[in-house]
């Protein structure tokens, strides 16, 4: 993007040093940094509006109320739904739990629950519990030496399987895959699976159109897409959403109580007790915004031609090891060196200002299957430069020199 230079600006984390070194942060995929309009939005709620919402009749109460049901509107259109269909969550782990908890009475010890090897734990422990819960099986679909799902495996697996829940992520956060998720759905839906996707780490890169993706359900975390913590979504088709039954009860979920019989609201207000987080839903209304004025193709062309630098330079280290599909990626990739710890290494890149993430990713199946207890993982977003990249290179040689 010709203003990426500007846009940086926009992000006043990026503008300071660490160690003495001005900070290269590569760590988008545990959480993007916010731009001073994410910012000022959180900031002027609680100095100038700051008031509960759907409570009071006062002017600050209708105000914050507006704000926050336009927020919803605003998520709504971006994500090509209705506003009825979207929930307000703490995040992504609290919609996939939403759901998990929900379906316990649809299913039955003859169900499979059909899962992927590379899921976060978040996509995997809910649906483990599940399991538990009915005597449904838990069944996975494999993927390569690289941690790669291959489509047709996948399609396989599923009809072999058929099961009653399918969820799976649109893109793996340690290694950046894109998983063809519309069709993956399709297929499953086809054998009468209830679907959901974890878009946790796609949301920001691919905007997917849940109208055309056709899932069941879609679950995202603001904090990953520019917003603030502890904020998240659950996309749900409406009939299945308000089909399932209350998670959290308390507040504004409730339509009418007495001790003999409580009734609830409907869809999405039915999923949301108590206070909600709304400083958050409009510090990230603030974020849709931003990303509505950035043109989409020109910031995914963006984010593909430093993903290929990236990976260019990092193959070019003699004993780096890359892993997963580096062609059909959101920008992130884990590594390792020789047979250095990753922990150490993670930290040598700390000391020269480089902020990257090593571990699991909690991810842990995925590293039984790649043989590995962690990696380095670089996950990159549009505010990312090519000088990001340069300086990440060089640190990383500098540190190797330094454990060798
Ligand atoms: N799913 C994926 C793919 C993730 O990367 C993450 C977080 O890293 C989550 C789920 C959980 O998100 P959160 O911790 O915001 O609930």
């Amino acid at each position: 993007m010709s203003d990426i230079a500007q846009l940086r600006k926009n992000f006043p984390t990026l503008t300071q040093t660490i160690e003495g070194h001005p900070l290269v942060y590569l760590d988008s995929g545990a959480t993007s940094q916010k731009p001073q309009a994410v910012i000022d939005a959180i900031n002027l709620f609680y100095t100038k509006n700051n008031a509960n919402v759907h409570r009071g009749l006062h002017t600050l109460s209708e105000t914050a109320t507006t704000q926050y049901e336009n927020v919803r509107e605003k998520l709504a259109d971006f994500l090509d739904v209705n506003a009825t269909e979207c929930v307000w969550t703490s995040g992504a782990t609290h919609g996939i739990n939403l759901v998990a908890a929900g379906l316990t009475s649809q299913l039955t010890s003859n169900d499979v629950i059909l899962i992927s090897a590379l899921e976060h734990h978040a996509n995997i422990v809910p649906w483990q519990q599940l399991a538990i819960r009915t005597g449904a099986r838990l069944e996975v679909i494999p993927v390569d030496a690289q941690g790669v799902i291959d489509t047709n495996v996948a399609i396989t697996t599923i009809q072999k399987w058929q099961p009653k829940v399918f969820a799976c992520s649109h893109a793996s956060n340690t290694l950046g895959n894109i998983q063809d998720v519309k069709l993956l759905v399709a297929k499953a839906k086809q054998v009468g699976a209830i679907t959901l996707v974890d878009g946790a780490q796609a949301f920001l890169h691919l905007r997917p159109n849940l109208r055309q993706l056709d899932c069941d359900f879609y679950v995202l975390s603001a904090h990953k897409a520019l917003g603030p913590t502890g904020l998240g979504v659950l996309y749900g088709k409406y009939e299945l959403l308000n089909a399932l039954p209350v998670y959290q009860t308390g507040g504004e979920m409730i339509d009418t109580v007495s001790f003999a019989n409580t009734t609830f609201r409907q869809a999405p207000a039915k999923f949301e007790p108590g206070t909600p987080n709304i400083s958050a839903v409009l510090g990230f209304g603030a974020a849709l915004d931003y990303l509505n004025a950035i043109d989409f193709q020109q910031m995914h062309q963006y984010e593909q031609a430093l993903f290929v630098y990236l990976v260019e330079q990092l193959s070019s280290i003699e004993g780096v090891r890359l892993y997963g599909d580096l062609v059909n990626n959101i920008g992130t990739v884990s590594f390792s060196y020789k047979s250095e710890h990753h922990y150490d290494l993670a930290m040598l890149l700390n000391s020269y200002g480089v902020a990257v993430r090593s571990g699991h990713h909690c991810t842990q199946p995925l590293m039984q299957v790649l043989n590995l207890d962690g990696t380095i993982r670089v996950s990159l977003a549009f505010y990312n430069n090519k000088d990001d990249i340069d300086c990440f290179i060089s640190a990383l040689q500098n540190s190797i020199e330094l454990i060798e």
